[in-house]
Parts: C-alpha cells; structure tokens; sequence
C-alpha cells in the first residue's frame, strides 16, 4: 500500500491496468489497443445503463468466453433462483438473470472470415465512455486475412430518457478497396450466468420458453421467460441500414437458430452489400426490452414489437433525448472539484455509474441499490448493507431515487416481519442478503478459490443491515421533511426495527445490561468464537447502533403530527409496555472496552495478533486473509484482526457527539480519547478486504490525519479503475465504494450534517480539491455550496419556502431564497 499516491499530481501518474488510458479530458475514460486480459474488466467499466436495465460494454462481435469477452444486459431487480447440489449439500441461489444479448452485430468482408472469429485482426481499436453524454464510443479498424481494411465506428447507449431503449449505430468505410461488405446482427438467448468463476460448478441456465420471429424486414423479436420466477422478457430490434445516408432498399436475409441453443434462441438478419472505397455503411439498431415486472405497460412480446413498429427508429433523435436527460442528471450532481484531471474524471465515472444503477428512470423499478450495480453477476445482483454508503448521497441530490430504495425495503416489510417471527424475535428482521421478495438469500456455502473447498457460510447473521436500512431513512428524513413519507412507510421501517433489536437484546442478569448474541458484525472475517458455533456475541457497531435505532424511533413518534402517530401505533399494535422495555434496552445495552478502546465485540481481546510482516512477506497481498488462512489450514477466526471497518463505522454514521450522547445514555464513561485510540488501536489491524474498508477510514481520518484520509481516499477512488482487488471489478462495479468516495466530498470534507432542522457545515477540504463546489436538494431548496480553501460560501437558490438554519463553527444563520451567506 506504500506506493499509493498521496497527492493529486501523484495520482496523475498513475495508469490504470492493463489496456486502459488515463486521457486528459475529465468526463471521458478512454482505452487503447484491445487486451485480452483486461478485455472484462472494461466491459465492466464501459457498462452502460438507465437504471432500469443495464449493458456490459462487450464489443458487438464478442461471445460469452469466461477468459475474454462476457456480454452481460440484466434488469433491476430481476431475478430467477435455482437449486444444486454442492459439496453434498442442496443449495439454492437466486441471482439477477443475464438477459438475452441485444448487441450482436459483426461483419465480413468479400464473403471471409467474421469479425470476432480467427482470421480478423483488429487494428486502432479505441474504445472511449464519454460521460457527459452516456455514449460509449468504439472505433477500430478490422482487418481481413487479405489486409483489406474496414474503418468500423460505433456508438451506442441505453436510453436515460427512454426506459426501455437501447441503440447502437455502427459506420463502416472501407478503406482502400471495393467489394462487398456482409453485416450480421441478431438478438442472443443463448445466454447463461456465467460471469463468475467461483460460481463455475452451480446451474447457470435462467431462461426457457424461447421464441423468435420476424415481424418484417426492419423488426425481429426474441422472447424468453426465467425458468422459476417465471418473469416473461421480450426484445425487439429495429434496425436499418444506409448506404451514404441513402437508406438500403434490398431486404435483408432472415436468419434463425444458427448451431447451438434451443429453437428460437436466436434471430439475426444478413445485409450483404456492394460498396466501393470511402464509402460509408451505417447500421442503425434500436432496441426495445420490456419484461413482465413493468409497471404501465402490458404483456412484453406485443409491448416490444409493437414499439419497435410504431416508434420513432431514428438513432439520432433518440440519442438527443438520451443526451438532454443525462445533462439535465449532471446538473442535478455533479460536484466540481479543483484537482487535476484524474481526481475529477474518477468521481465523474463513480457518479456516472451510480446513477447508472439507480436513476430518475429506475424509480418505478421495485429494485434495491445492487452491490455490483447492473455491471455484471458478482454477489448475484444482491442487495446488501452497501445502501448505507449510496442513499445519503442520493437523499440530497435526488431524494426521489432514495426513496425509491427506501421502498423496495418497505414492499419487503412483511417478509422481514416473518425472518424476526421465524427467529422467535418481533418486529422485522431484513436479510443480509436481498433479491426478489426479500427472504433471506445469502448462500450457505462459499467456494475458497485458494484452498477449493466448499465452506459453509454464516454471514447471514449480520443484522447490522437492519440498522442501515433505519439509518437510510432517518437521514432520508433529515434531508427532505418528508413527513408524508414518514408518516405512510419511513416510520413504520423505523419502528418495527427498532422492534427487533429490542426483542433480540436479552437480558443479563449477572450484570444488569442487555447483549445481542450470536450475530456478526461487518467484519466478515469472524463468523465464530475459535471452534465454535456460527456467532459472535456484543459486537460494538451491532448493539450501539441497535440503541441509535431505538433512540431514533423514539424521536419518530414525537415528530410524526400526532394523529398520524397514534395510528401508526394502533397499526402495528405498539404499547406502552413495549416503549418502556424499549426504553430499558436503549438504557442498558452491553459494550465492551478493552485497553481504552472499544472492543470490536465481547472477547475480540482474547484472540492472538497476527503476525502481519509474515503474511505480508510471504503473500505479498492479504486483503483476503480469510482465504489465505483457510487454506493454511487456519482460521482469521483466532486473530485481532478484521476485514473491514467494524468498530470504525461507528466514527462514519455518527459524529463524536452522537456517539459520546448513547455512550452517557448506556452509563459508560466517555473520554475524548476514546475514538482516537480506537481508530489507532484498528488501523492497523484492518485487512481492507472490502472495497467498502478505505471509504470509511479516510473518512475517520478526515480531521486528524489528513494525509492518511486522502491517502486511503485516493485509494477507493481508484477501486474499481484499477481493480485493486485483482479480478473483481470484471464481475461488476463496486457501488458502496463508488457512491461512498461521492459522500467523502459531499459530506465528510465538508463536514455537512443534518440534524434538527439545521444544516451543519465544518469544513476539512483537503487542498488537492479545493475549491470545490455542488448544490445539494435540502428540504424544498437547492442549496449551492462552494470550498475554496479559505472561503466557505452557501447560496440558496431564489425558490419558493422560508429561510433555512445553517450553522458554520458552531453558530446558527438564517438564509433566505435568493441569499448568499460567506464565512472565512
Ligand atoms: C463486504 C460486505 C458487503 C458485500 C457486498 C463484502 O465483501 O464484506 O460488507 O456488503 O461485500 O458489497
């Protein structure tokens, strides 16, 4: 980790892996040349999506090949489960379904090899994301095995104005000879999981009941249907082809089914046509994809074909659309920052890439915030705890889009309610792992790809989501006022939460206090005490923010008007005597200290340090000390050690006072070196095997130690640009990292907390940024902030509402629409 770049110049220097190139233009990633080996790790990157539905950025003429190429389209929040037999035990895993690959489309030259099969060469391949724009740009030269050259052009997006559109034009001009030029482009079922490795040896086949046909010469249809959610899915592909804009008279070939796959897994047309030298071929296809989880529309094969009839088909005009809705989105978040271009273009790309995953257009979808975003199949499109490091952005740029998470948690209430009921606990109880109708979907066995075994999994245990998801929609609150939200389903979240954690807190007698036992903390990297049951008992981060929850709900029944309180109560039949015990809980949790600091959970003192120069030295990297160690035959289970910020994530969701207020309220005494010898006591024994790990320690550094917090900074910001977990980043984007380096700038450096109708502003902006400068949705009004190292600037938008609070170092200013307040 040494060599990390410390500094905004430093981090210039420093080149992405593999194929990519850093380019001097901030809203554009570019890649030079075509590299196998880093081949899916930008088709990750290069991943286009609405939100609704997402595209890898596979080259067109790419197959599914696990070593190379993996063309992956899926939808939010769709899902298919299937069941296996594994290491003698059954499983079943429900995973986001690769969907039919719309993007086929390759060529051949005077009736020679395809592109993408032996034989065609690509030279001056580059392929460019331009951002600002959502357009992914591709252009090549493919050369035939007679050294003709074929100039290919193409650009391609999935609609941020069109739900259900997706486009490709492709331009083609040979260059230095005549003849003829054929043109493939198909719709794919014969698509499978397979994205993922370590899932190599469960099912990967989703779909079934495929038909094709062609509607006519411009519309050709593909249908499948998931083979246990039974969600119907339908593509229709327009496309038309033009001779120097002349469009092309002569049909197309109709194809079907070529070898392999069941009947009607495949649609193509073949366009063969003369052309002489410079002359210029372009292909239009425009894609319409609807499934039967839409709202507002109907069965999907007659709502696809009869768009991609009836509608507009002019790529262009649909570009347009697509580009005025993506400038209007930047508008809504962009966040201008002072460093040099490679600082500027990676928080492009993680806010291009949220808004990728979760969208004005996505709000209808009924989907989770994904852990890997649409990228690709890693975690099986699950949703996690990640939320807690996307939604507080979102709350305050696009509040519509947190709520619309917020939701999909709320649609799930019941299933939670049954997970606490099965467990013996009340209330509601999510799932560490999310997917379609929210029971609990963690596998119960994981693949160590080092040592090959099978091992169970506990993970589940960690019911610290529960308190993410209260955290989300506190500070969704917080941001909006949106009481109406609070008062139909944010409350009710809280409260049936804080129901939960109070029924699995029990009560110790010896010591008059209550403990949450048996459960995991976010440290992954300790399922158990050393050789005993899945478990672990008081974790820290799990029972202070059990009390936070508790303490919260408290405060959602005084804020609610009291009407909508009292039936809010009556509606979940809440009494007096469950208020006091909650009270009781929130008064007497147990936590543990040791040595001045908080103990990451009861006995975490106990266990042996680990040798780290050994591991370090004979790995080289141990961020997956859980897999290193298993295979040796050991068990991070015995060590002082832990994957990601577990205690630490304390210092991240609450501010020292917050914090030190539960601390008094529990009976502990607080020193104000509490939190400076835990950060130091942790540091250094934190693996950071999670992307999520570095988000939370620059943030905890933020104000004591700021070369270290930009340092880790730096680090998450390059997560996914530079794969730094070796591979993972090809199986999807890691969203929480990407959203969580946004809120380093939204809120960390700036110090900016809601709390009690006050916005508070105590900025840290690190130099390399500065000035830096964004407006935030607070409440009815945009607010414009602006950090320019010395010189902390609010403006407030001249909008309809009253003045709001703003507090700077401590003292309160009233600001009114239309007034600018600037403080040194
Ligand atoms: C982390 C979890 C996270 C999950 C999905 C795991 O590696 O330990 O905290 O929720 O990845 O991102």
């Amino acid at each position: 980790m040494s060599d990390v770049p410390r500094t905004g110049a430093q981090l210039a220097g420093a080149q992405p892996a593999g194929a990519l190139a850093a380019d001097v233009n901030d809203w554009l990633l570019s890649f030079d040349g075509f590299d196998p080996a880093s081949e899916s790790h930008r088709e990750a990157l290069c991943t286009l999506g609405n939100g609704y539905m997402a595209t890898r950025g596979a080259l067109s003429e790419a197959v599914a090949d696990p070593d190379v190429h993996y063309p992956g389209t899926y939808c939010a929040g769709l899902y298919n489960r299937l069941g296996s037999d594994v290491a003698g035990r059954h499983v079943t895993n429900e995973s986001m379904v690769n969907l039919p690959n719309w993007l086929p489309l390759t060529v051949c030259i005077n009736d020679g090899p395809w592109l993408g099969t032996d034989g065609m060469e690509l030279d001056e391949h580059r392929v460019e994301l331009d951002m600002t724009r959502g357009v992914l740009v591709r252009t090549s030269v493919v050369v035939d095995p007679a050294g003709r050259r074929l100039r290919l052009t193409q650009r391609r997006f999935v609609s941020m104005r069109d739900t259900h559109v997706a486009a490709m034009s492709t331009t083609l001009t040979p260059e230095g000879f005549s003849g003829r030029i054929s043109v493939r482009s198909a719709l794919d079922g014969r698509v499978r999981n397979s994205g993922v490795r370590r899932y190599a040896d469960l099912p990967d086949d989703h779909l079934t009941g495929h038909r094709s046909h062609h509607e006519d010469d411009e519309v050709m249809c593909l249908h499948v249907r998931t083979n246990q959610s039974q969600v119907l899915v339908s593509q229709a592909a327009h496309t038309r082809v033009f001779v120097d804009d002349t469009p092309v008279g002569v049909p197309p070939v109709r194809l079907t089914d070529p070898d392999g796959g069941p009947t009607g897994a495949w649609v193509g047309q073949q366009f063969d046509l003369d052309v002489t030298d410079g002359q210029q071929v372009r292909i239009e296809k425009v894609v319409w994809l609807f499934t039967s989880r839409d709202g507002g529309s109907g069965e999907p094969a007659t709502e696809a074909c009869s768009w991609a009839l009836a509608t507009t088909h002019d790529f262009e005009a649909l570009q347009t659309r697509h580009v005025v809705a993506w400038r209007h989105l930047w508008e809504h978040v962009d966040i201008g920052v002072g460093a040099d271009g490679v600082v500027g273009r990676y928080v492009h790309l993680h806010l291009f890439h949220v808004l990728q995953t979760m969208s004005p257009v996505s709000v209808f979808a009924d989907a989770g915030v994904p852990a890997r975003g649409l990228h690709g199949e890693a975690y099986r499109g699950h949703v996690f705890w990640d939320e807690v490091f996307v939604l507080p952005f979102l709350s305050l740029r696009l509040p519509q889009i947190a709520r619309s998470a917020l939701m999909y948690r709320y649609r799930r209430l019941d299933m939670a309610r049954r997970l606490a009921a099965e467990e013996g606990f009340t209330g509601a109880m999510f799932p560490w792992q999310s997917g379609s109708n929210g029971r609990e979907e963690t596998q119960t066995m994981h693949l160590n790809p080092v040592s090959g075994r099978w091992l169970p999994d506990a993970s589940h245990l960690q019911r610290h989501v529960n308190a993410a998801i209260a955290y989300n929609v506190w500070h969704y609150y917080q941001a909006t006022a949106d009481t109406g939200f609070l008062t139909s389903y944010g409350g009710e979240l809280m409260l049936e939460i804080a129901r939960f954690w109070a029924s699995a807190a029990t009560y110790n007698h010896a010591l008059d206090r209550y403990e949450i036992r048996g459960v995991m903390g976010p440290d992954e990297y300790h399922q158990a005490y050393p050789g005993g049951p899945p478990g672990i008992d008081n974790n820290a981060y799990t029972n202070i923010m059990a009390v936070w929850c508790v303490c919260r709900a408290f405060e959602v029944l005084e804020v609610l008007p009291p009407a909508a309180g009292r039936e809010l109560r009556d509606r979940i039949g809440l009494t007096r005597t469950e208020l006091d015990h909650w009270g009781e809980v929130s008064r007497k949790m147990r936590v543990c200290f040791h040595d001045g600091v908080i103990s990451q959970f009861e006995g975490f003192d106990d266990l042996a340090e680990l040798d780290w120069d050994h591991y370090r030295q004979r790995y080289g990297d141990i961020s997956r000390l859980d897999r290193i160690l298993e295979a040796e035959g050991d068990s991070t289970d015995r060590y002082k050690l832990t994957k990601q910020a577990d205690v630490m994530m304390l210092f991240y969701l609450l501010s020292a006072e917050e914090l030190s207020a539960i601390l008094r309220r529990l009976g502990y005494d607080y020193d104000t070196e509490l939190i400076p010898a835990t950060i130091a006591y942790y540091g250094p024994r934190t693996a950071h095997g999670s992307t999520l790990s570095r988000v939370v320690h620059a943030w905890i550094h933020a104000r004591a130690n700021r070369t270290e917090s930009w340092r880790l900074f730096c680090e998450a910001l390059h997560s996914d640009v530079n794969d730094i977990q070796g591979g993972t980043t090809a199986e999807g984007i890691h969203l929480g990292a990407m959203a969580g380096t946004i809120d380093l700038l939204q809120r960390c450096y700036t110090g900016l907390e809601l709390t009690h109708d006050l916005l508070r502003l105590n900025p840290v902006v690190p130099d390399e940024l500065a000035p830096m400068e964004f407006a935030v949705r607070y409440r009815t009004h945009l607010v414009h902030l602006r950090f320019d190292g010395s010189t902390t600037t609010v403006r407030m938008d001249n909008d309809e509402g009253g003045p709001i609070v703003v507090e700077v170092a401590g003292v309160c200013h009233d600001l009114a629409p239309g007034h600018t307040l600037t403080f040194d």
